[in-house]
């Protein structure tokens, strides 16, 4: 628990290619809730996106959440990668194939550098993957180390990856 009890709002980056992204996905959101026991506070559409770092696996489903959280980073870190092995993650290669994926993106305004945990996530502003849902639910989210929105990081992105928006049926919709 954070020392001073107060509520941070958090960025989770989502990303799943294995079995079936979209129900990896949507269950991670589930257990981020129960498990975090923080509220979702904002949860963009599922993108469907070309693989970066090791081009030869299939395409990626990627989504963002804000949540609300009391916990301290290095705890929700803990909780993230115990979600992440109870949805049968191995950890193989860096970049390769997975059940699911789970990482802090922002963490308020924070700057955090440790061994195991780094905030801003050091790829965020890099990845076309991940701004695009973070532009769709925090455009003017303030990346702290560059004092830049999300808006701003993705007009001057270069990476050329491709993202596509997935429409999903009522049924699946929730
Ligand atoms: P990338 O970090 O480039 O997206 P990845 O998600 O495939 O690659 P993982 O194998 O999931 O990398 O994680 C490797 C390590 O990264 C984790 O064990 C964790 O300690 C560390 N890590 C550092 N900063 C973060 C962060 N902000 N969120 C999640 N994990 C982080
Ligand atoms: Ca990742
Ligand atoms: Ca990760």
């Amino acid at each position: 628990m954070r020392e001073d009890g107060r509520r941070i709002v958090c960025f989770i980056g989502i990303g799943s290619n294995l079995a079936d992204p979209v129900s990896n996905c949507l269950e991670s959101i589930d257990r981020i809730a129960a498990f975090a026991r923080s509220k979702i506070t904002g949860r963009s559409s599922l993108y469907r996106t070309e693989p970066v770092g090791m081009p030869d696996q299939d395409w990626f489903v990627n989504c963002v959440v804000e949540i609300e959280t009391r916990f301290k980073a290095s705890t929700l870190l803990d909780i993230l990668q115990k979600i992440e092995n109870d949805m049968g993650r191995l950890r193989k290669d860096r970049w390769g194939p997975r059940t699911i994926d789970l990482d802090i993106l922002l963490y308020g305004q924070e700057i955090i550098i440790e061994d195991n945990l780094i905030i801003p996530h050091p790829e965020l502003h890099k990845r076309r993957f991940v701004l695009v849902p973070m532009c769709e639910i925090a455009p003017y989210a303030i990346h702290p180390s560059y004092g830049i929105s999300m808006m701003g990081l993705l007009n001057r992105l270069e990476d050329l990856n491709a993202v596509e928006l997935i429409t999903l049926g009522p049924s699946i919709c929730r």
